[in-house]
């Protein structure tokens, strides 16, 4: 019997492709089997891996680069020259993208091969990768249960061994919340870190891109690879990327960690609570200092969110017209029919909900009231934290208010789905950054996720936290019996 690989972090994978232990054919030709046998129980992924260019990906890869022969599962959100982009949309059926988004163009000149498109809530709109019109992916840990969204389909790849690692977007909360639910550590790196080219925009002042992987070093070596100044997103930061890699190598001792007093309220599962309280504890055991902060304004972060968040989608979503990209409808009467019936029939309900509460928000009238106002109450999050970041290297809180809950529990009522994200939004409120890491399990052994949230720039901060926990824990050791 030949030896399995697919359970292998992509830092193990990668010493023991440098050292001739295994060929990237043989990685990819076990990884394929891998998917081939999960991914019926799953459904991460929206397509079968075209096996024979995966295969023929793999036997070119130059080991020598950093990710040089590793695979690489992406979110359905990030245009691969060549391949389907269809954001889990019926609107973009049929779409293949004609370009390299820049994250995917550095991956590939790092050496990944590309192994598929993973599954998410269409345009990236929703917290449980039900809003697919692929339909839903199922959590590895328990496959009745939802893996997160709207990232759902990176998630349980990489928590179901059916990927090393994968790529995805975060909004508010799309790789946080679904690595947590899933058991993998998903980081969202500070607004202007990655370039968004080539990423289907959602909320452009919100989305930002980032990596799922097994382990908190994976994390920081795919970051190093996808950051960095592009001419092409003028948000993207003229900033020199840091050696994440070594940055995690060191302790804790003396980091100052805040504990949000806002971030403990009623609501959170006691479980969850308590794994949190134990992560604390386990912190301030590593020689960490604890100190209590304050961010007064998280409370209006989900009502902010749901103003901004579908105001920009409303504007972004305008392009998908029947026109220019995907799908059409046949014999339309004329071109308002066009537009209208594309739309009609190509947008999920979530979907028209955002474009319809964003409409109406930009519309005269109520921009003011909504809007404008969202914007301010938003610049006193961002505040709250540059206030915060006076006392503190990081901030910990849970990741979400419960592990995975259980398909189709929430999907008749959007606010309380919208609730599953009241730990991360903040965050792309305020641009800063956040990683989630496995912190513990429920009893009946679902994953658990502790967030820590970085000031701006402060992905070295995090990481090495988030390092020196992991190192110190067995959580990411565990396997689900899938
Ligand atoms: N769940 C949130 C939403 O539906 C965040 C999604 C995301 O981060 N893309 O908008």
């Amino acid at each position: 019997m030949s030896a399995h690989f697919y359970t292998e972090s992509v830092s193990s994978l990668r010493r023991k492709l440098a050292a001739k232990e295994v060929t990237p054919l043989e990685v990819a030709n076990d990884l394929l089997a891998r998917i081939e046998a999960v991914d019926p129980k799953l459904s991460a992924y929206n397509f079968k891996p075209d096996a024979e260019k995966v295969r023929a990906a793999a036997a070119a890869a130059d080991v020598s680069k950093p990710l040089g022969g590793v695979p690489i599962a992406i979110k359905d959100v990030l245009n691969v020259e060549g391949d389907p982009c269809t954001c889990s949309s019926k609107l973009l059926h049929g779409y293949t993208a004609p370009y390299d988004a820049t994250a995917i163009a550095k991956l590939r000149e790092a050496g990944a091969v590309f192994v598929g498109r993973t599954n998410m809530d269409e345009f990236a709109m929703g917290s449980s990768t039900e809003n697919s019109s692929w339909g839903v992916t199922r959590n590895p840990w328990d496959t009745e249960r939802i893996p997160g969204g709207s990232s759902g389909g990176s998630a349980a790849a990489v928590g179901g061994h059916e990927a090393f690692a994968a790529l995805g977007s975060d909004t508010g909360g799309s790789i946080r919340q679904p690595a947590s639910l899933c058991g993998c550590v998903g980081l969202k790196p500070t607004y202007g870190r990655v370039s968004r080219y080539g990423l289907v925009a959602f909320a452009s002042s919100l989305d930002q891109i980032g990596p799922f992987t097994k382990t908190v070093e994976d994390a920081a070596l795919l970051l190093e690879v996808i950051s960095g100044h592009d001419p092409k997103d003028n948000t993207s930061a003229k900033r020199p990327v840091p050696k994440y890699t070594d940055a995690i190598k060191k302790d804790v001792r003396g980091l100052k960690l805040g504990v949000p007093k806002e971030y403990f309220i009623s609501g959170i599962d006691p479980e969850v609570q308590s794994a949190i309280k134990a992560a604390i504890d386990q912190y301030a055991k590593l020689g960490a200092e604890i100190v209590d902060i304050s961010l007064p304004n998280t409370e209006y972060a989900c009502a902010v969110y749901y103003i901004i968040a579908p105001a920009e989608a409303s504007a972004n979503l305008a392009r998908f017209d029947g026109v220019r990209y995907g799908a059409r409808v046949k014999n339309p009467k004329d071109i308002l029919d066009v537009y209208r019936s594309t739309r009609a029939q190509g947008f999920g309900p979530e979907v028209k909900r955002r474009i319809i509460l964003g409409t109406y928000v930009l519309s005269s009238g109520y921009y003011d009231a909504y809007y404008n106002r969202a914007q301010k109450v938003r610049q006193l999050i961002r505040q709250d934290f540059t206030n915060a970041f006076q006392k503190c290297d990081a901030i910990l809180t849970p990741t979400s208010p419960t592990a995975a809950f259980k398909i189709g529990e929430k999907t008749s009522d959007p606010l309380q789905m919208y609730l599953a994200d009241i730990f991360t939004i903040a965050v792309n409120l305020a641009g800063v950054c956040g990683v989630s890491i496995p912190c513990g399990f429920t009893q009946g052994k679902l994953p658990i996720g502790l967030q820590i949230i970085g000031a701006e720039w402060g992905e070295e901060n995090i990481l090495r936290a988030a390092h020196a926990y992991e190192q110190a824990t067995p959580w990411h050791k565990e396997l689900p019996a899938i």
